[in-house]
């Protein structure tokens, strides 16, 4: 019984290392993703892309922008 207790350990050791590994890959495309500003087509504020409402192709800086244009 220990010895798969163990195992299982070791498989979730893994399976964070490997994750966070992956994880840490993305987060730094992402860092790079949210360096691009998009204008708001309803009041023309830039916004970060990560942080933009995007709706029907456009980009919004809130949800009050994307509902307002509607
Ligand atoms: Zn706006």
């Amino acid at each position: 019984m220990y010895k798969i207790i163990l195992i299982l350990v070791l498989i979730y050791i893994a399976y964070i290392l490997f994750f966070g590994k992956k994880r840490g890959q993305k987060e730094e495309k992402n860092s790079l993703h949210e360096e691009l500003m998009v204008e708001c087509a309803a009041c023309g504020t830039f916004v970060a892309m990560s942080e933009a409402v995007r709706k029907e192709g456009q980009y919004f800086c809130s949800q009050t922008c994307a509902k307002a244009k509607k």
